[in-house]
């Protein structure tokens, strides 16, 4: 049952009910770790909102303020003993705010929100962005480097190289994303190239749309028709698994596709069925590997496997505080830019002082590469931030 359709009943005696108050999750949150405050943390966000479901308090500015104020990381799920189900709650609070009006999202993010719906619309929208990122123009500080292809989709590209290649290995079908495919579909490119080369097939629905996750996130109207549409392009697939390149995205094809299709983050999947290893980078360059919160809290993951780190070639070793938020929250760094800085300066200060050239920054979901390449005005040296499929991608130039 999606945000929009949970009935406020079982809200307040299931989930909310369901918190002891022990606390053992405040450690884990960084907004609470920020601010210090009871009230922005796990436990002080459940009290606020069974309190008000309960009548003990009436709706006020500030129980909307720290529901905003929450990044949605989930870090506060894993660490819980009564296993409350923190990002269900969220997601139909967050629903429940901007259907009354107490909260509105950004402009820029309701517009977003609003054309992910559309894909194809969306792709020839943002064809200018792609042709300028291609020639060398970032014109954002959240916008990393890349060269995607401009025209070419990649449910195109994955059947051309599927006849030049003819793998005849395991058959995945892949979810290529809205903001991926639209803006940086050089990555769904190395992943098709990573997975044939490693003798897997792989199939692009065409019909495959935007995962819900944005819809989620800002808590805005469109999730369950989102997530209707990808049980009709993935469920009747005759595949192995449906594997996703963005942590965030695959968390929330997971629940659209619970029950009806495995859902499996590509790196994890890499690791499981085995993986080429490439030649050793020949530089003396060091990679920094972060992990994504919807990688490691959302999905449970015990993260990216070790065997495809070192498949990647590169001398590796875990980013100092990689299991923290970076801050992206998928759309927090837009939505409350102030705190994901602050949070962000703090987990990539040691880029300062790492060693290696160059130094790579690698982690597995496109907005937490977005968040990280905002520290290129944070952090005094050049670094590069990749997703980790690149470093595993035979056209890769090092
Ligand atoms: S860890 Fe779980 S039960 Fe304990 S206070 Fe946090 S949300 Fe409540
Ligand atoms: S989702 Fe993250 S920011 Fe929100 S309460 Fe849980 S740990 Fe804190």
């Amino acid at each position: 049952m999606g945000a929009g359709k949970m009935s406020t009943t079982i809200m307040e005696k299931d989930l909310l009910s369901s918190c002891v108050h022990c606390g053992f999750c405040l450690e884990a949150c960084p907004t609470y770790a920020l601010t210090g405050d009871e009230n922005n943390s796990p436990r002080g966000r459940l009290r606020l909102w069974r309190e008000e479901s309960e009548g003990k308090i009436a709706p006020d500015p500030w129980t909307d303020f720290y529901t905003s104020e929450c990044i949605g990381c989930l870090a506060c799920e894993p660490v819980c003993p009564a296993n409350v189900q923190y990002g269900n709650i969220l997601e139909h609070t967050r629903h429940a705010h901007v259907q009354t009006n107490r909260f509105k999202p950004k402009l820029q993010l309701r517009v977003a929100a609003l054309a992910v719906r559309y894909p194809k619309l969306f792709n020839l929208a943002m064809a200018p962005a792609r042709a300028l990122r291609s020639l060398g123009f970032f014109p954002h500080p959240l916008i990393f480097k890349g060269q995607p292809h401009v025209t070419e989709s990649s449910a195109s590209y994955a059947r051309r190289l599927m006849e030049s290649q003819k793998p005849t290995g395991p058959r995945v079908a892949l979810l290529v994303g809205c903001l991926m495919e639209a803006m940086f579909r050089e990555i769904n490119f190395a992943t098709i190239r990573v997975l044939i080369d490693n003798n897997i097939q792989v199939v692009v629905p065409e019909d495959q749309g935007c995962c819900g996750a944005f819809q989620e996130h800002t808590g805005l109207d469109g999730v369950e028709s989102l997530r209707d549409k990808n049980q009709k392009a993935f469920g009747q697939l005759d595949v192995e698994a449906v594997v996703a390149n963005s942590a965030g995205c695959g968390l929330a094809l997971r629940k659209t596709l619970h029950g009806i299709q495995p859902v499996r983050d590509v790196l994890e999947y890499l690791g499981e069925v085995g993986i080429k290893a490439r030649k050793p980078a020949a530089s003396g360059a060091r990679v920094y590997v972060d992990l994504p919160c919807h990688l490691i809290h959302g999905q449970r993951s015990s993260g990216i496997p070790a065997s495809v780190l070192n498949a990647t070639g590169y001398l590796w070793e875990l980013a100092p505080c990689a299991k923290d938020c970076c801050g992206s929250g998928g759309i927090y760094n837009i939505q409350k830019p102030e705190n994901a800085r602050e949070i962000l300066a703090k987990k990539s200060a040691f880029l300062n002082e790492a060693e290696g050239a160059p130094v790579i920054l690698a982690t597995s979901n496109h907005v937490c590469m977005m968040q990280w390449n905002s520290a290129h005005s944070l952090v005094e040296r050049p670094f590069q931030v990749r997703h980790v499929i690149q470093l595993l991608d035979p056209e890769q130039k090092s």
